[in-house]
């Protein structure tokens, strides 16, 4: 059985098949894979998988089990396996990222033509990215739909049950955790995250869990509440890792649908965002290179600014708008942010600043615990105006309002922004507007214990609405 983003025991559609076909006596492999096709996590991901994977191998010793660790190409340490233990046939769920696929694909002839048995399987997806099409055969390219379409038709296989008992027959050699230095050291940076999360299958059930019980009953209302703790799932890191598959989050909704304990509207609204995640793979499948290519090749044309001091500013949250600062430390600090404010920030960094999406895609890479080859690139791209069923183009968000809106109490910006928590709330997402007195009597001095905004918003709109007409003119690339 060889784990990726699939770290589970419980419902593990190939970990299932392997069992059965080897009555038990399988050996569990994860290769960190070493080759230049693929993304490299970025430093909050690799810290979180070197967790998971610290748990996946408890769970595994705990039954008996051993996971075997291997580094390098994925085809030669397999093949490494197979040599040493005379293994007959190989498991996996399948990944969806071109290089991802193309490396399976290979493996998979290869394998096959040597007589070796390979099965492969949907573990991390509700339905496959080819599975759903519109009624011409095409991939959907808009969301609602899809999203319908997938509601309608959509049953959950029955759950899995995980194995009580693992067999070691033949021990091998393994790699250490430790060797991987998966956790960052000088500086280890990760204080903030090992506070914030506890990776592994049990801690994503007690998220589950916990969400289902407090919080999914008011789900569509509080979900776009940054200043909520439990509004939304924070499953997303959990998903990313394969933690939890979202056809387990599908039954367990469906269930506390079944017996009248949710509220459907809410429960809706949950299972669409669910779906969300799902789009972006239907994008990524039909058009691998999202990460790296505009979705709308006119977008080709866009005259992006490419400066260092604004990028950087808005990657240490320091640029003089609470919302943003607020989201962007709340990212460095935690490795996640709250949806709402991850579009505030995106929108700020390519409509305000107007850098490249691709910019804030790496950044986010890097820094997020939950960082996705689908949902990241699919989000830049929607809310950069230049993805598929994207944000239109005249929409910027007002940094401002959004702030006043949606983080009701103050209690999201003074939390990650405290040199602001004495300001009234009436300039708290506006701070160069409060009178001087008003500046005094909350300790701050503008430019000192907190940045002047980088730019001012009307301007910066009315710059982006130009370059974004400019190109809506341009011919067709
Ligand atoms: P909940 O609201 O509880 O939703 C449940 C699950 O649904 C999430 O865990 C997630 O898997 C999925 N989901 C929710 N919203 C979306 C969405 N808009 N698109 C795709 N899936 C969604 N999500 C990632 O998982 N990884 C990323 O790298 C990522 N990058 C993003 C970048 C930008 C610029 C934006 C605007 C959004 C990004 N998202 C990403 C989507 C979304 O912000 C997160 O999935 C969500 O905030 C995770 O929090 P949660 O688990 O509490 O979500």
């Amino acid at each position: 059985m060889w784990f990726r983003r699939d770290l589970r025991l419980k419902d593990n559609p190939a970990l299932e098949a392997a069992l059965r076909f080897a009555e038990g006596n399988i050996i569990c492999l994860y290769v960190h894979e070493q080759t230049s096709e693929l993304r490299r996590p970025g430093g909050a991901s690799a810290w979180w998988l070197d967790k998971s994977l610290h748990a996946l191998r408890q769970h595994i010793e705990k039954r008996g089990g051993q996971l075997v660790l291997r580094a390098g190409e994925a085809a030669s340490c397999i093949n490494q396996v197979i040599a040493e233990s005379g293994a007959t046939a190989v498991f996996w769920n399948r990944r969806y990222d071109a290089a991802g696929r193309a490396i399976d694909a290979a493996i998979k002839t290869d394998l096959k033509r040597r007589g070796i048995e390979v099965q492969s399987f949907k573990g991390s997806l509700l339905t496959e990215p080819w599975s759903v099409m519109t009624k011409t055969g095409q991939p959907y390219r808009v969301f609602t739909p899809y999203w319908k379409t997938v509601r309608a038709h959509y049953q959950p296989h029955p759950a899995h049950t995980p194995p009580e008992q693992l067999h070691v027959r033949v021990q091998l050699s393994s790699d250490t955790l430790e060797n991987w230095q998966l956790h960052p050291r000088q500086p280890d940076w990760s204080g903030g995250l090992q506070a914030h999360w506890t990776p592994g299958e049990a801690g994503a059930e007690a998220r589950l869990r916990a969400f289902l019980d407090r919080s999914l009953n008011r789900y569509d209302t509080d979900r776009n509440r940054p200043d909520l703790s439990e509004g939304t799932s924070s499953l997303s890191p959990h998903l990313a890792h394969g933690e939890i598959g979202p056809a387990q989050i599908w039954r367990a909704v469906m269930a506390k649908l079944a017996m009248g304990e949710t509220d459907p509207q809410a429960a809706d609204v949950f299972l669409s965002e669910l779906v969300w995640r799902e789009f972006s793979y239907v994008l990524l499948y039909h058009y691998p290179d999202l990460a790296s290519q505009n979705y709308n090749r006119k977008f080709d044309r866009m005259e992006w600014h490419s400066d260092a001091e604004p990028l950087k500013a808005w990657q240490s949250g320091m640029t003089g708008y609470p919302i943003v600062d607020a989201g962007m430390r709340q990212l460095w600090q935690t490795g996640w942010m709250h949806n709402r404010v991850r579009m505030i920030v995106a929108s700020f960094l390519t409509k305000h600043l107007m850098q490249d999406w691709r910019a804030g895609e790496a950044w986010f890479w890097d820094t997020l615990v939950d960082a996705d080859p689908g949902a990241n690139s699919a989000s830049w791209q929607w809310v950069a105006g230049c993805g598929a069923d994207a944000a239109p183009y005249f929409r910027v968000f007002n940094p401002i309002l959004q702030g006043e809106k949606f983080d009701q109490t103050g209690g999201y910006v003074c939390q990650w922004c405290p040199e602001l928590k004495k300001l009234p709330r009436k300039y708290l997402y506006q701070p160069w507007s409060a009178p001087p007195e008003i500046l005094s009597q909350a300790d701050i001095r503008l430019g000192e214990t907190y940045p002047r905004p980088i730019v001012i918003h009307k301007a910066a709109r009315e710059r982006a609405l130009e370059a974004y007409a400019r190109l809506k003119e341009s011919e067709p690339v």
